[in-house]
């Protein structure tokens, strides 16, 4: 384990209704003990945001959006702007999933002013990258290392069952914080979480999270289920 605070964080995607997605809530309420030695976050669908968040309250569980735009307000139908996503309680949004990419075509350059939106209005972004530091980051300023966390998330490796081997994995943390040092500074960059991505699960969490450079987990199909998300979290070192 990292000398970072480990970050445990479910992507619920498109499941769930707000009333299932509360159910959920409160299992993970009940069932996680960890608290003091790990951040737990989830993101779960726009729709069941508000009343996640309030069921939330007073657990130090933290809400996260799937996705933003990166205009305060606007004629952008079906869009939703950092300021709606704080207003309901968000304290991280991911930006630049490769599901995002790959089915609406999001770019880099996107991926960019979302960047830029969220850090300029004081939130906390959570970038997915596919490869090592890409575009969505270029030419912006390094923010502090809490603003920004990023996860590294192979392609072939989610929603297959396929998971990076933990050297490889570790191996591609430790040229991210590289490239990272390069764009804000070493210390800044031995600060900053990198998240591994892909096919997670309660049998691999512990070897993963035993490498030096991987500071957390991003969780898709393993997180919808109360037990599996609960044994993820609670990995052991
Ligand atoms: C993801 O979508 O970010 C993800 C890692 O999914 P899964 O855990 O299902 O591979």
């Amino acid at each position: 384990m990292s000398i970072r605070m480990p970050l445990m964080a479910g992507n619920w995607k498109m499941h769930y209704t707000a009333a299932e997605a509360v159910a959920l809530v409160e299992e993970l309420k009940q069932g996680i003990t960890r608290f003091h030695d790990r951040e737990v976050v989830v993101a779960p669908t726009f729709t069941a945001l508000p009343a996640v968040a309030n069921a939330l309250s007073g657990s130090p569980i933290r809400l996260a959006a799937q996705n933003c735009h990166w205009e305060k307000q606007g004629a952008y139908t079906g869009e939703i702007s950092p300021p709606m996503l704080k207003d309901v309680g968000c304290h991280y949004v991911i930006i630049g999933h490769s599901e995002r990419r790959q089915y609406f075509r999001e770019t880099d350059q996107e991926v960019n002013l979302k960047a830029a939106a969220l850090l300029a209005q004081g939130g906390k972004t959570l970038d997915v990258l596919a490869e090592q530091l890409g575009g969505g980051l270029s030419g912006l300023e390094a923010p502090p290392a809490d603003r920004i966390v990023i996860a590294y998330e192979p392609i072939w490796a989610i929603g297959t069952g396929l998971t990076a081997t933990t050297e490889q994995a570790q191996e591609a943390h430790a040229f991210i914080r590289e490239r990272l040092v390069k764009w804000c500074n070493k210390t800044v960059a031995n600060q900053i979480r990198i998240l591994y991505g892909g096919s997670v699960k309660p049998d691999n969490v512990d070897a993963l999270m035993a490498m030096p450079d991987i500071d957390g987990v991003l969780v898709g199909g393993a997180s919808l289920k109360g037990p599996s998300f609960i044994r993820i979290v609670e990995f052991q070192e």
